[in-house]
């Protein structure tokens, strides 16, 4: 029988079925932060248990931590006192811990493929709903909550439901300033950000197949936005090449018997899928966020749409969403001004992003008035980004060089948007106060309109500025 790489990676995981006709899913990683991991570690505790595959587990701090200045203590006592307890917790339960001074700390979807954890035919939890990022290598990657972070520790092992699986094909070649961003963004448009629930989504085509594994990780990252708890790439060349030689990943021998392996968990050809959508990569356009989901969007030279267009059911949604925002429809996004640019996140705070945002940052100036900042996904991509100089580039042309965190993709650090600033993110989230005011606004973009938005002060179409 011919299966996908989600039939696969869950047969050789299965412990077994349970009752309730779920899965027990043995789970290969489990990646913990300092914001999910204290309360299941608390469960665990009190119920006296240990933790069962210590050395399966990997830290690190992302959420909290500052970004401007990373000197312990913290000025924000919660955010010291969760680092306290997540230093503890990995000391006392025998777990890897990247810590500030590792060299190796990072938003967990950044260090997680950076380190060769995340490889190929794997199945990973985290407390974090983007852990779909990780699906870029071909593992299959779930968010958990609090109670099911306790059950992993505690057991290695998910109760779960099989997924149905669509496969997303991304046919033809992306128009020049369109990124991968601008892909997913356009599949959340046209699917809607309940689409994928209970579906895995698979993304293939031509499109997909061309990207970095940087792209795919971005486009993988954003499948929870579109209600797919998980979202996978199959493994080829590109997650091969990008594993070799990295920390975690296997070694000399080891490594190609793990290639064999990975080649074989890909989905075989005329493998079933409950649903396949096609796109035409050709037609999609630099993408912007109008309203507060990500599925809310549409291309930088479009006009905002009119509620009385919207889909029945979708009708009140979408005025709510322009009176947050104070847009007008039929109006066309460019032109928009902003306060702040946000360059960072799990989406888009890669080596790859950071260098093309350079590259519009390079020569220019942040406008007047305009907050913006540069956060590398990890200590890995600093240091890399910064031998090659981008940190005096961004900074030259006005832009914040910050420590690697989650910063200001959500208001729990000390970065947050003020009152009704409106701020153009490289991040996956524009719900109603992401950013740490309750009214604030985020237009969710690539980013290079992000750099092209913060020179600009206003939304621009970044061909514009490319051309
Ligand atoms: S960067 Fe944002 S979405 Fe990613 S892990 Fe951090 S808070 Fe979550």
């Amino acid at each position: 029988m011919v299966e996908t790489l989600l039939d696969k990676i869950w047969r050789v995981h299965t412990v077994r079925m349970l009752p309730s006709g779920q899965t027990q899913l043995f789970i290969g990683l489990h990646l913990i932060h300092e914001v999910t991991s204290p309360q299941a570690f608390e469960m665990i505790r009190e119920a006296n248990l240990a933790v069962r595959f210590p050395e399966r587990i990997f830290a690190t701090i992302d959420h909290i931590v500052p970004t401007a200045s990373q000197l312990r203590p913290f000025g924000d006592v919660l955010a010291e006192e969760m680092t306290v307890h997540l230093v503890r917790n990995c000391k006392e339960f025998g777990i890897q811990l990247f810590d500030l001074d590792s060299g190796r700390q990072g938003i967990v979807h950044v260090i997680g493929p950076e380190l060769g954890l995340t490889q190929p035919g794997m199945t990973i939890a985290c407390g974090d709903s983007h852990t779909s990022t990780h699906g870029a290598l071909g593992a299959l990657a779930f968010g958990i909550g609090t109670s099911q972070l306790r059950d992993v520790l505690a057991t290695q092992c998910l109760a779960m439901e099989k997924p149905k699986v669509r496969q997303i094909r991304v046919e033809g070649q992306l128009a020049r300033g369109v990124y991968a961003k601008d892909v997913i963004l356009t599949i959340i448009q046209r699917l809607g950000v309940k689409g994928g629930v209970g579906y895995a989504y698979e993304y293939a085509g031509p499109v997909v197949e061309a990207m970095s594994m940087e792209e795919r990780l971005t486009v993988c990252n954003m499948s929870i936005e579109g209600g797919a708890r998980v979202g996978y790439v199959n493994p080829d060349a590109t997650t091969f090449n990008y594993l070799k030689g990295r920390p975690f990943a296997p070694r000399d021998g080891a490594f190609d018997r793990a290639v064999a392996w990975w080649k074989n968990m890909a989905t075989e050809p005329g493998a079933p899928f409950d649903d396949v959508f096609c796109l035409d990569g050709g037609s999609i356009q630099p993408m912007v966020t109008w309203g507060i989901n990500p599925g809310q969007s549409i291309g930088v030279g479009d006009r905002i749409p009119h509620p009385a267009d919207a889909p029945e059911a979708d009708r009140s949604a979408w005025a709510e969403a322009l009176e947050f925002m104070s847009f007008e429809p039929g109006r066309t996004l460019a032109g928009v001004p902003i306060n702040v640019a946000f360059i960072g996140s799990c989406t888009n705070a890669r080596l790859s992003d950071l260098r093309a945002a350079a590259e519009v940052a390079r020569g220019r100036k942040v406008a007047k008035g305009v907050r913006a900042l540069v956060v590398p996904g990890s200590q890995a991509v600093a240091k890399v980004a910064e031998a090659e100089g981008l940190h005096v580039i961004f900074e030259e042309a006005g832009f914040e060089w910050r420590k690697a965190g989650c910063s200001l993709c959500l208001g729990m650090n000390e970065d947050k948007l003020k009152g009704r600033e409106i701020c153009a993110s490289s991040s996956n989230r524009n719900f109603k106060g992401r950013q740490g005011s309750p009214t604030g606004r985020t237009l969710l973009m690539s980013p290079v309109m992000v750099a092209a938005a913060a020179i600009a002060g206003e939304v621009t179409d970044v061909r514009e500025v490319l051309a």
